[in-house]
């Protein structure tokens, strides 16, 4: 099965990382993609450059088994949109079963997005529980083991269980504006990128 984790990334963090390594590693992925969006539908787009994002993604995976960075999204124009991705996955992978990760705020938000019944079709969800959300609502297609994933392309609801790690992009952006350190919410590689670029300050 593959994985994929949208985000902005900016920046990564151990929030990201910690809960997608227990995922790849509770269902067993082949391959987990990380992919950086753009142009947000929901948000402004990021003052970072794609540039830096990626630079910071690299350094945080680098060695990492089997976690890669997929492009598409930034190579594609306009909004960022998941089920774009997802189409052009599908074509990629065939029927191979596609886990879109997502935090368990993403998935409050998920009926939102653009198209959703499409992408629940093209990937199964794999929610990630964040500490201070509110348990999901009830919803069909869901699934209590990760064994039903196996059998379908797509169109299960897994809420997995993971560290709860309360890191976001937005505290460590604000601890930095407010020069304090970050240090021990992200890898260092990526801090340290982030203090040569000067980002967020
Ligand atoms: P920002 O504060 O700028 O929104 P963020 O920390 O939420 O940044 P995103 O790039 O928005 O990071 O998130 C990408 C994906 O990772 C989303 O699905 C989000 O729910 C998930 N995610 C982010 N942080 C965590 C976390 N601490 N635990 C679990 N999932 C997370
Ligand atoms: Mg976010």
């Amino acid at each position: 099965m593959l994985g994929i984790l949208g985000g902005t990334f900016d920046p990564i963090h151990f929030g990201h990382l910690r809960p997608a390594l227990e995922v790849q590693q509770a269902l067993g992925l082949e391959e987990v993609r990380l992919i950086p969006l753009r142009d947000p539908p929901h948000r402004n787009r990021p003052q970072t450059t794609d540039t830096q994002r990626l630079s910071m993604l690299q350094a945080a995976i680098k060695g990492l088994p089997g976690f890669r960075i997929d492009r598409q999204e930034l190579e594609r124009k306009g909004k960022s949109y998941t089920v774009e991705t997802l189409r052009a996955l599908r074509k990629e992978v065939g029927g191979k079963p596609i886990c879109l990760l997502m935090g368990s705020d993403a998935f409050g938000q998920f009926h939102t997005w653009h198209k959703p019944g499409e992408i629940l079709q093209l990937a199964h969800l794999i929610v990630m529980q964040r500490p201070g959300d509110s348990i999901s609502p009830a919803t069909d297609n869901i699934v209590e083991s990760a064994e039903p994933l196996t059998t379908t392309a797509g169109g299960y609801i897994l809420f997995q269980p993971v560290t709860q790690l309360d890191i976001s992009s937005t505290s460590i952006r604000a601890l930095i504006r407010n020069n304090l350190s970050p240090r021990y919410l992200l890898p260092d590689e990526v801090l340290a990128f982030i203090q040569t670029q000067k980002l967020y300050q």
